[in-house]
């Protein structure tokens, strides 16, 4: 194709402000798919994508387009996933374009997922064209907004396109403006070959099928590849592109976007990033920007029920064919038995896995507190020289006499807000050991910026941010590095039993009030037993808090009057199938649900 006749972009924009529903707006007009092959927002192809409207896995597709000049153009839409823990995927998809489109909501205005995204699209050198969505709320207000994106991003917004990506107002207009506004790509036919690696995932039918930007040369079928940073070798047995359908191509040339498959089995042999020559004649610098991505969440999964740990297993190997930054290896556990220790890329990602094992996989799990990794310095031993390692989980905490230093990864968060809940949310990352670095005001909102240990908002940091801020306050986030920090192993004793799956990293100068919380909550969370249990909170030996459940006196059928069986019945039932949810620690049963809620901050 004649790259004068190719456009490339992405669509960026804060959750919700419609990018989804724009991008199948735009496929619509352009004819990729008739109206009843169209469900609704087509690039979000996994249910819990849909249902919680975020896109994990970027998709692209090619379409044709008619403009006004009566020129057929070549038009790439990438889509991109639109959350921090995908941070480095999105970062290669806005590095296989030439532009974005950036969608503002004309009720909602700038949010802080409008400027991570926007930053990044403008170091990528983007032609950004500003895109004002539902202008059909009575809310909307598309003067604010085009005010917005001028003083706080700094882009002119006197042409921004208005639209209503639902009721399809001003879908053609997006499109001139694509055409006219952001530049083609340039490229090297006749130059060795190189094409980024932009994305890839597992199909049952084709393997594993990889997402490509060609950048110089050409890509056809048949040809001997190398994955320059991979080291390996394939042969390209397809070559095509998505209009959305799947079609093959003879060949991708410089500045075209397609797919290709070459009999990979495993994601994990084609990262993102990697950059694609030829084995005969290739290029012999490799692209820049390529990264390991390394999880920076830990979590345990076990089974509720010990008996489907197979079933675990195998669920687990096939998310993993399609998530190559999704990490597992087996772990047991005294109270749990057999599970495995998840490395993820962030929460949400966490959320996810957790999500399709249970609902796909139909898997009952519980779920460990999450940890972040620290790094810790160990002095020698008689038998054993100084080390430095790596900790997942607080399970294999090190005896502390050996320690001489812990490190823990920090990030750099960036909360934007109405002014009306600013003070909370200080006062949640001063709790939360924030240091607040910057903070400016916007048209009544603000921008405030804090350096905070990743440790501190792994467990409900976002849900807090957003009940404290009735929705409106949103959060942008990038890790900054470890820091020494004076970390403690805080185990929790039910019934002086410590229970693995509840102890946790803390910070020693919150130790005591984590502690005292966590056995609040574990005192209303645990039933009462015929006993009464002690629920402690200890560093070390030391006990720092201690709740008790009083025991249980009467029996519970005694709730019960005068003779009504059905009644009792229906009570002895739902003991029993309470029972099944729950854990036993010595003598204790603990719910399935104890384990997280207990870890949930007040
Ligand atoms: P995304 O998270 O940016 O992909 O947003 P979606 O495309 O999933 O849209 C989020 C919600 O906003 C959905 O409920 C859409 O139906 C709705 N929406 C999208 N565009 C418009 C619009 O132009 N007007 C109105 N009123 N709602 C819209
Ligand atoms: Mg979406």
């Amino acid at each position: 194709t004649d790259l004068s006749k190719i456009r490339n972009f992405s669509i960026i924009a804060h959750i919700d402000h419609g990018k989804s529903t724009l991008a199948d707006r735009l496929i619509q007009h352009c004819g990729g798919l008739t109206l009843r092959e169209m469900s609704e927002q087509v690039l979000d192809n996994m249910d819990i994508e849909r249902e919680r409207g975020i896109t994990i896995k970027a998709q692209t597709v090619n379409l044709r387009y008619t403009a006004e000049d009566g020129e057929t153009y070549h038009l790439n839409l990438m889509d991109t996933p639109g959350h921090v823990d995908f941070a480095y995927e999105v970062s290669r998809s806005l590095a296989a374009c030439e532009g974005a489109l950036l969608v503002v909501d004309a009720a909602q205005g700038v949010e802080a997922q409008t400027l991570a995204n926007v930053y990044q699209s403008i170091e990528h050198d983007h032609e950004i064209v500003p895109v004002i969505n539902k202008i059909d709320l009575p809310a909307a207000d598309p003067d604010k907004v085009k005010a917005e994106i001028e003083d706080i991003i700094g882009l002119p917004a006197d042409d921004a396109v208005l639209t209503s990506a639902k009721s399809g107002i001003g879908i053609a207009e997006v499109l001139e403006a694509v055409v006219k506004r952001i530049p083609p790509p340039v490229g090297d036919r006749e130059a060795p070959l190189k094409a980024m690696l932009v994305d890839s995932w597992y199909d049952p039918y084709l393997g594993v099928v990889i997402l490509v930007r060609v950048i110089d040369g050409v890509l056809k079928k048949g040809q001997g590849v190398r994955f320059m940073q991979g080291g390996t070798q394939h042969l390209i047995d397809r070559v095509g592109a998505f209009t959305p359908k799947r079609v093959e191509l003879p060949e991708l040339g410089p500045g075209e976007i397609g797919f290709i498959t070459a009999q990979i089995k495993e994601v994990e042999q084609a990262r993102v990033g990697d950059t694609i020559t030829t084995v005969k004649g290739g290029a012999t610098k490799a692209l820049a920007g390529y990264k390991e991505v390394q999880p920076v969440v830990f979590c345990g999964l076990f089974p509720v029920d010990a008996a489907e740990f197979e079933k675990l297993r195998e669920s687990i190997g096939k998310l993993r064919l399609n998530d190559a930054s999704f990490s597992y290896e087996m772990e047991s556990s005294a109270a749990l038995g057999f599970g495995f220790r998840c490395g993820f890329l962030g929460l949400l990602h966490l959320e996810i896995i957790q999500e399709r094992l249970t609902r796909e996989y139909d898997l009952d799990l519980i779920t460990t507190a999450p940890s972040v990794v620290y790094r810790i310095a160990l002095g020698h031993t008689k038998n054993e020289d100084a080390k430095v390692i790596e900790l997942h989980n607080p399970a294999d905490y090190p005896d502390p006499s050996r320690i001489e230093m812990i490190e823990e990864p920090w990030i750099k968060a960036v909360i934007y807000t109405p002014d009306d809940y600013l003070g909370s949310i200080l006062k949640l990352c001063q709790d939360r050991r924030g240091i607040q670095t910057d903070l400016t005001y916007v048209a009544g909102r603000a921008q405030v910026t804090y350096e905070l240990p990743l440790n501190e908002v792994v467990f409900d940091f976002y849900d807090r941010l957003k009940s404290i801020s009735r929705g409106y306050a949103s959060f942008d986030y990038e890790q900054i590095g470890l820091r020494e920090g004076d970390l403690v192993k805080m185990s929790i004793l039910v019934n002086n039993e410590p229970v693995d799956a509840l102890s946790l990293i803390v910070h020693r100068a919150v130790a005591e009030e984590r502690g005292r919380g966590m056995c609040e909550r574990l005192k209303d969370l645990i039933p009462r037993h015929l006993f009464k249990i002690p629920i402690q909170a200890a560093i070390g030996g030391k006990v720092i808090a201690r709740e008790t459940i009083a025991a249980l006196r009467k029996d519970v059928t005694a709730k019960c009057y005068g003779g009504d069986i059905s009644r009792k019945k229906k009570l002895l039932d739902k003991q029993k199938k309470g029972k099944a949810r729950m854990r036993e620690y010595g003598n204790v049963s603990i719910p399935q649900e104890a384990f997280i809620a207990a870890l949930r901050m007040g």
